[in-house]
Parts: structure tokens; C-alpha cells; sequence
């Protein structure tokens, strides 16, 4: 049996919807092996963020050296990085382990409002990450925050992702729509062509770590060697059915459905 392993690089959900936990949540839902390398913990609920602790940087390098010394990973996503100094040194493993099928999701802000991304560490994120991306999943706020447009039709979302790879020298973007209304119709630009992947729009307050799902999942795929579009489509499906079945657990913003 061949075993297909994905190693997420991100931040740590206490309440277990989004980040970490919600990434190997993932990757054990797509019959990934998952591994993880911890770049901050949160203390968190559905109600929103209480407190934020980044790693130190020698711990979060030790983690990623560690694990792909001797286990390895066919694919990769990154999460939070919250600091410039973390993307830089997170962007350096990278490199140094040749890691080639990683997807980057822009992680800004959390629903609840807390910021869980340094203003300073904007420009790493374009200059040093997202040339490293095979892909990078922002929704509408992240892409308009890394390419300057303000985005509110699907041309719009289109310029932006092509933007993204072509300015900032990713693979491949996937601008995601939940934000706009009406159908959550993502735009995915691969460099060559744009494909148009649409849902129907499940009403529901309980959306936590639904971006961190949705990139998982790709990243999933891919270390299974699925193209990018296969992987795009298989985990478009994933959110759909968990944030369909949701738990409705918590007070807040619960956290979507990964057994669904
Ligand atoms: N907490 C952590 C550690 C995360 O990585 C993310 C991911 O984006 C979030 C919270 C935000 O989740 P959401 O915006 O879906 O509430």
C-alpha cells in the first residue's frame, strides 16, 4: 500500500475547527497521512480568538527538518504565519527541502475580526512565499489585500488571480467567492486557462475553518498526485458537504463538518 503524506506548516485552533486541527482532520478524511509544523498557538473558541504565542522561529524550523528528514511529504500547505520573520524562515525550508506541491492559503484575518497576520509582513508574504506556491487560495479580502484591486465581480476575481501568478509568481491561484453573495463561485487561474468551480450557498453562521479545510484538501489531493483541477474540484465537494452538515456546535461561529 502506498502511503501519501502532506505536511501542514500553520497555526494552532484550540477549539479544533480551523488551523492545524483542521488541516489533519483533513488529510485523515482523504487518506492522507498528516504532519504538522506549529507556527503559533491560539487559545480559541467559536466566540473568537483569546490569545495568540508565536513559536519561537528555531522551533518551527526544527519541526519542518524533522519531519522531512525522515518522513518526507508529497505535498505541503501553509496556514498562519503571522510574522514577517516566520515567513521568511518557513519560505527558506521551503526552498531547502525542495518542496514543490505547496499550497499556500493567505491566512489575514480570523471571522471573528482578530488579526492573525502581522501589517508588516505583508510583503514577505508576496515576495517570498507566493513564489514558492504551486498554488495560493485567498478569498476576496486576501486577494484584495495582495494585489491592491478591489474585487467584486468575477472578472474582478479573474484579474486577481491571474495576477497573482503572473505579478507575483505563484503556479496557480484560486480566488474563493464565499464572500460575495448569491452562488459561492471560485475562480481558479492555472496559468494557462481560468476554470469556473460553483456551489449552492448553504446558509450558516457555522464556517470556522472553512479556508483551512478547503486549501487541506487540495493539498490532500495533490499529494496523492492529483492534477490541480481534479484536487480543486475534489475539495470544493469536501466544503460544500461540511459546511452543508455542519456541527452546530459551540456558542459562535462553529466549526465545519470534516466526517461529511
Ligand atoms: N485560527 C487559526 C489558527 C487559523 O489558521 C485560521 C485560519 O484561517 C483561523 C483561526 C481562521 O479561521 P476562520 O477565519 O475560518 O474563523
Amino acid at each position: 500500500m502506498t502511503i501519501f503524506k502532506a505536511l501542514t506548516i500553520a497555526g494552532s485552533d484550540s477549539g479544533g475547527g480551523a488551523g492545524i486541527q483542521a488541516d489533519l482532520k483533513t488529510f485523515q478524511m482523504l487518506d492522507v497521512y498528516g504532519m504538522s509544523a506549529i507556527t503559533a498557538i491560539t487559545a480559541q473558541n467559536t466566540l473568537g480568538v483569546h490569545g495568540i504565542y508565536d513559536i519561537p522561529l528555531e522551533g518551527i524550523e526544527k519541526q519542518i527538518d524533522a519531519v522531512l528528514s525522515d518522513l518526507g511529504a508529497d505535498a505541503a500547505k501553509t496556514g498562519m504565519l503571522s510574522q514577517p520573520e516566520i515567513i521568511e524562515l518557513v519560505a527558506g525550508c521551503i526552498r531547502k527541502h525542495g518542496l514543490k506541491r505547496l499550497v499556500v492559503d493567505p491566512v489575514m484575518v480570523a471571522k471573528g475580526g482578530a488579526s492573525l497576520l502581522a501589517g508588516n509582513a505583508q510583503n514577505a508574504l508576496r515576495e517570498k512565499l507566493l513564489p514558492l506556491a504551486a498554488l495560493v487560495t485567498p478569498n476576496i479580502p486576501e486577494a484584495e489585500v495582495i494585489t491592491g484591486l478591489s474585487i467584486t465581480t468575477i472578472e474582478d476575481m479573474k484579474e486577481a488571480a491571474q495576477r497573482i501568478v503572473r505579478e507575483f509568481g505563484a503556479g496557480a491561484a484560486i480566488v474563493k467567492g464565499g464572500h460575495r453573495s448569491g452562488e459561492p463561485t471560485d475562480v481558479l487561474y492555472d496559468g494557462e486557462a481560468f476554470h469556473l468551480l460553483t456551489a449552492e450557498r448553504y446558509e450558516t453562521r457555522h464556517t470556522h475553518g472553512t479556508g483551512c479545510t478547503f486549501s487541506a484538501a487540495i493539498c490532500a489531493e495533490l499529494a496523492k498526485g492529483k492534477t490541480l483541477l481534479e484536487a480543486a474540484h475534489t475539495a470544493k465537494q469536501f466544503i460544500t458537504l461540511a459546511i452543508r452538515h455542519t456541527l452546530g456546535i459551540g456558542a459562535g461561529h462553529g466549526p465545519t463538518n470534516h466526517w461529511a
